[in-house]
């Protein structure tokens, strides 16, 4: 029997950047959250923030340092609390590192989400919201908008942990009576909370453009590097359907809630259904931060392709979730945060 009585949603990976914008949703919307992480790509301030924003008391929102890896520390969280669902963010999540070091994302995500499972089953926990990406999709030539229903394929290791979560889930909804899990499939999260003090804080030299953008807007980095202007796009650069982290977050709580209706095993889209190219985001960020950004063309980067963007109709009919931060509003945010946090949460 668990030690607490009070029903918890398990937030893995909450102190991660669309963990911790998801755990403040969370708590405002009247939810009871658990955070477990084990900041191997995250530190414990964006906690100390979500306290703040939320009106809560100083290290009061709960807090476990526990690799998903380690089962029997994991197990012990779970004894201790009474948890009705789980949103499960934890994963490595850098495209080129997979290339890289493949066992460690296989390891380190495909473990994880096994001992997660096991301890659902032997707790009796059998809601789950999963962080899904459009890595999942196999590329499409013509660039057409991705349903959940296109075809699969993944290019990287990364991208394949991605799909084999996914069915792990997936097969267990089948075999195990009553439970119900939904695979939230992101395009391309950035901005920031809107008040400025929480947002993304890339560990080391950002993969991602936005970050990338940002560092360069404040002076950290030189120049933009612009993968590839030979595109088949309107500008030549690639296009990517970008969303606000704060509607991503909006959409889990949206998720997590659709659980209760015993609707099985679910995949939805996450994205605007819109595309914006590599120019038009610098041109936006430039507009944010006052001040032109500067930017140099260089070779396509290995594996890219014209254009990823989602149908999002899907999302918007069944869970009823919109987009409702336009780009100019991702910038804002974004560049907001930048500049009250030039050096991330390491003040
Ligand atoms: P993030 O790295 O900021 O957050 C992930 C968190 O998980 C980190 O805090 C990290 O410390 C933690 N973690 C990793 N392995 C762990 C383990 N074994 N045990 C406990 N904690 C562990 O990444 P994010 O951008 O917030 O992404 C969250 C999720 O969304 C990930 O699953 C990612 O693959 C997925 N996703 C992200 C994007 C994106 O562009 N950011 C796009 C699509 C999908
Ligand atoms: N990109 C770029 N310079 C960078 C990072 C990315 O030109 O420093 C381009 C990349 O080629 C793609 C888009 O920006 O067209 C988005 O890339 P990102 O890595 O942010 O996300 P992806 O869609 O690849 O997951």
């Amino acid at each position: 029997m668990p030690t607490s009585c009070t029903s918890h949603v398990l937030v893995t990976g909450g102190s991660g950047f669309i963990g911790s914008h998801t755990v403040l949703e969370l708590i405002n919307q009247g939810h009871k959250v658990v955070v477990v992480d084990n900041l191997s790509n995250s530190c414990e301030e964006p906690l100390r923030r979500i306290e703040k924003l939320a009106g809560l008391n100083e290290e009061s929102l709960p807090f476990h340092n526990v690799d998903l890896a380690n089962i029997d520390d994991l197990r012990a969280v779970f004894k201790q609390y009474n948890f009705s669902s789980v949103i499960h963010f934890a994963a490595l999540k850098a495209v080129g590192e997979s290339v890289r070091v493949p066992l460690a994302y296989y390891r380190n995500n495909i473990t994880g989400t096994l001992n997660l499972m096991d301890l659902m089953i032997e707790f009796g926990v059998k809601d789950i919201v999963f962080s899904s990406s459009a890595t999942v999709y196999k590329s499409d030539p013509d660039g057409r908008p991705f349903r959940e229903d296109s075809e699969l394929g993944c290019t990287s290791p990364y991208g394949r942990t991605k799909l084999y979560m996914e069915s792990i889930i997936r097969d267990v909804v089948g075999a195990e009576s009553g439970w119900n899990a939904i695979m939230l499939r992101y395009f391309n999260p950035t901005g920031a909370h809107e008040s400025g003090t929480m947002g993304e804080d890339p560990c080391q030299i950002p993969n991602n453009l936005m970050p990338y953008v940002s560092q360069v807007a404040i002076g950290k980095l030189d120049n933009v590097h612009v993968f590839g202007n030979d595109y088949n796009t309107r500008d030549g650069t690639g296009v990517r359907d970008y969303i606000h982290v704060m509607d991503l977050a909006e959409a889990h709580v949206i998720a997590l809630e659709r659980l209760t209706g015993n609707h099985g095993y679910e995949v939805f889209n996450l994205g605007s259904g819109a595309g914006q190219s590599v120019l038009e985001m610098i041109d936006a960020m430039s507009i944010a931060c006052g001040h032109k950004i500067p930017y140099v063309v260089d070779p396509r980067r290995s594996g890219d392709i014209d254009t990823i963007v989602c149908d999002p109709k899907k999302a918007n009919e069944v869970l009823g979730f919109k987009v409702s931060r336009d780009l100019t509003k991702m910038c804002t945010d974004l560049w907001r945060w930048q500049v009250a946090n030039p050096e991330g949460y390491n003040q």
